[in-house]
């Protein structure tokens, strides 16, 4: 494959910025990359496992000359980090971020970034629970879906060449607008999220009755829980802020089929649970047949490939 952008910039240097790392190296995708992190700690990590072909000290340094500059920090960060690097953007260069969230991004970036720079937001569906710079692979976008959420205006070249990049390392590319993007996601994404640390929750409450019985003896279906719950607290603190609506819109209507359940175990009507289960059942296997878990009982895991 060949060079899409002679110079990307990553600021954060966690999970997806790594794995993006690790993808354009994988396909020849970049001619240098260029990262930034806040910390000494996470900057010294990055350059002793080579990632990123030049570890910057300064926000202003990672991003000056670079085409291609991708904001890889938690979505309440967004704001004040395209406040940073605005001054030192290259004319024409495309600014695009990866946060879970799009309108809220799009607002606290946007005001920020000068007329002369190209801004489309985008979102990769991929992800593991561990954070971080070593926790990056290259695999981790084959397959997954990368969102792109242009705003009005955006430039064609531009977009198409960013969605080549993303092609590039793995990902399906779609494109869909922000408002749109924040409730699909709240449904298959944020409030799974959210049941998923509420239920490890109640079970570390009742683990204190049962004296460690529910780590003990766990199943499948808590440790698929423990693992999404394990997933980085200040990202996840950041979804629920910035996507509010969305989310309680979904985790009301959340609570309505909840409570019809309730009925149901509490009635003995076994025909109710059992047609809900079909259904159900039956969305599990549209994902499997969409490419998008595999049949596996561990919950289709990817192998890590650095
Ligand atoms: P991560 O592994 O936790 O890394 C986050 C990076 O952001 C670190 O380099 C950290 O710097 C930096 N950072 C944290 N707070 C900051 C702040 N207030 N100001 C400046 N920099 C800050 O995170 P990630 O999983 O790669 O997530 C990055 C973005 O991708 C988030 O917006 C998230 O919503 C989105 N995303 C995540 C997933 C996922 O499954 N993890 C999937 C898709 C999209 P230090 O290391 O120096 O502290």
């Amino acid at each position: 494959m060949s060079v899409i952008y002679d110079r990307v910039a990553l600021i954060g240097l966690g999970l997806i910025a790594s794995s993006m790392f690790w993808a354009m190296k994988r396909g020849g995708l970049a001619g240098e990359v260029t990262g930034y992190a806040r910390s000494d700690a996470t900057r010294a990590t990055a350059r002793r496992i080579g990632l990123c072909d030049r570890v910057c000290d300064t926000v202003a340094e990672a991003v000056a000359g670079a085409d291609l500059v991708v904001l890889c920090v938690p979505v309440g960060a967004m704001g004040d980090v395209a406040a940073a690097i605005a001054p030192h953007l290259k004319p024409g260069a495309t600014v695009s971020d990866v946060g879970s969230v799009k309108a809220a991004v799009i607002q606290a970036v946007g005001t920020h970034l000068p007329d002369n720079v190209h801004f489309i937001p985008a979102h990769p569906l991929a992800g593991t629970e561990h954070s971080g710079p070593e926790s990056g692979f290259a695999t981790l976008f084959d397959n997954r879906w990368c969102l792109l959420v242009p705003v009005e205006g955006t430039d064609p070249d531009a977009l198409h060449r960013l969605s080549r990049l993303w092609q590039g390392m793995g990902a399906n590319v779609d494109t869909m607008e922000a408002d749109h993007h924040d409730l699909v996601l709240a449904v298959t994404s944020h409030a799974p999220h959210l049941i998923a640390y509420t239920m490890v929750g109640v079970a570390d409450d009742l683990r204190r009755v049962t004296d460690s019985e529910v780590i003990k003896y766990s199943a499948a279906g808590f440790r698929d829980f423990t693992r999404i719950a394990a997933s980085d607290p200040t990202m996840w603190r950041d979804v629920f802020l910035t996507n509010k609506d969305a989310t309680l819109e979904i985790l009301g209507r959340f609570t309505e089929e909840l409570f019809a359940l309730q009925r149901a175990i509490r009635t003995g009507d076994g025909d109710h649970l059992h047609a809900y289960f079909t259904r159900t059942r039956a969305i599990r296997r549209g994902i499997i047949e969409a490419g998008q878990d595999t049949d596996a009982p561990d919950f289709g895991r990817v192998k890590a490939v650095r």
